[in-house]
């Protein structure tokens, strides 16, 4: 299998304003043809630190990809160094020249002198043509490595890769096939994922297995390695099917889906409604169900309702409840979930009440705890969440669970 590596150029990445996003980019299209990326780095406009992480990725990988500094300015100086640590004279190339020239007249400009500077190409090197701006790339080779030097700016940078690069690189890694799959899970905590699903996959070389956590959410990743599209399915279909077994219904996507999405398609394939009631999320839960296209289908209304008196005018929750119980308590969670159901004459109702912080806790009632209630045409019903974390993740974390709640209720 071929090992490739990317190296960023450019001093704005190494501040917090510019990402290298580039790389990532590049590593999804590399290993959709079998190429694995070994090792990246982020290098600012210095020419004897790039000299040096050129050479050392010489060492190492049989591709090397850069992307960034081709520009015509001082400090773009990738061509430069590159050129000098492979020993290659760089050579005026006529058809690159009259190519930027053409570029300029097109637009009724006439070419800066220091743009002809982007016609040096390394010798023995071919031109990457740049149909998105002015700086050609570079493709070389020499004993041992394919040098790939690409525009920075993703616009200029993605079709010449495209259109130029992945054929050649296609040919070179011959037929083989690198093909992922994502197990989206919700439910189980870190370490009872990796109970029941470490022994499966720890079995297994091919597909490689990794496990992600976040925001309650737990991601199993796993990638398959062929000679055929087919052949790689195949693989990904047995390790995970006995990963799903042993997951259950906590597993909620096979597709990188967000958990709305998954609801959205549970409700539009059911034809349900649903209406949202919420007070410590403030329209969070609204807001994500929203953003899936086409939710309009089947969500009606989504009402924030934070003070008591919302609560009791908007969604019919009886005063005495609120009284007795508290505003957060399984009670009212049931009681705000009935009211939007009846008011939106939807399907679904849910309703959240919790205590998101900083303030506003106490021992009975400490950060953090949230109930969730769930009504339908048959039923209603709540759960209570103790839920770690600052305001921001609380909230989070109750929009996720209410969510995985409704996806649950339909299945
Ligand atoms: P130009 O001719 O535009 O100067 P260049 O090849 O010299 O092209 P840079 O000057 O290094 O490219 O970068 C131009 C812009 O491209 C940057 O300001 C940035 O917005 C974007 N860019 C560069 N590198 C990356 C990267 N790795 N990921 C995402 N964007 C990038
Ligand atoms: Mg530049």
């Amino acid at each position: 299998m071929l090992h490739a590596e990317i190296i960023a150029i450019g001093s704005e990445m190494l501040t917090p304003y510019r990402t290298d996003t580039n790389s990532l980019w590049l590593t999804e299209r590399l290993n959709s043809i079998g190429i694995e990326v070994k090792f990246k780095s982020v290098v600012g406009d210095d020419e004897s630190i790039l000299e040096e992480a050129i050479r050392d990725a010489m060492k190492r990988s049989e591709i090397i990809i850069s992307t960034g500094g081709l520009g015509p300015t001082e400090d773009d100086i990738t061509k430069k160094v590159f050129s000098r640590v492979l020993q290659r004279r760089m050579v005026l190339n006529d058809a690159v020249l009259a190519k930027i020239q053409a570029r300029f007249a097109r637009r009724d400009m006439k070419m800066p002198e220091i743009n002809s500077r982007q016609a040096l190409i390394p010798d023995r090197a071919t031109a990457l043509e740049n149909n998105n701006g002015t700086a050609p790339g570079i493709l070389m080779t020499d004993n041992k490595c394919i040098f790939v030097l690409l525009p920075g700016p993703p616009r200029e940078m993605k079709p010449m890769f495209e259109e130029q690069v992945m054929p050649k690189l296609r040919e070179r890694a011959g037929d083989i096939v690198l093909l992922r799959r994502q197990l989206s899970i919700f439910g189980l905590t870190e370490s009872g994922v990796d109970e029941r699903a470490a022994p499966i996959y720890k079995t297994y070389k091919n597909p490689t297995t990794t496990i992600l956590f976040g925001k309650g959410q737990i991601e199993l990743h796993l990638t398959a390695q062929a000679k055929t599209e087919a052949e790689a399915n195949k693989l990904l279909d047995e390790l995970s099917g006995k990963l799903e077994i042993v997951l259950g219904d906590n597993v909620f996507s096979l597709r990188n889906q967000e958990l709305e999405e998954v609801v959205g398609e549970l409700l539009s394939f059911k034809q349900y409604t649903l209406a949202t009631a919420e007070s410590c999320t403030g329209g969070l839960l609204a807001g994500r169900i929203t953003e899936v296209p086409g939710s309009s289908e089947y969500f009606k209304e989504g009402v924030i309702a934070y003070a008591n008196e919302a609560k009791v005018d908007l969604l019919g929750v009886p005063n005495r409840l609120i009284e007795k119980h508290g505003a957060v308590s399984p009670e009212v969670a049931e009681a705000m979930a009935i009211g939007i159901r009846r008011r939106a004459r939807s399907t679904i109702g849910l309703g959240i009440t919790g205590i998101a912080g900083p303030g506003g806790g106490s021992d009975e009632k400490p950060v953090g705890l949230v109930y969730i209630g769930l009504a339908d045409e048959i039923q209603s019903s709540s759960r209570k969440f103790m839920f770690p974390g600052d305001r921001q993740f609380i909230r989070t974390l109750a929009v996720n669970a209410a969510l995985d709640m409704i996806r649950r209720r339909i299945r």
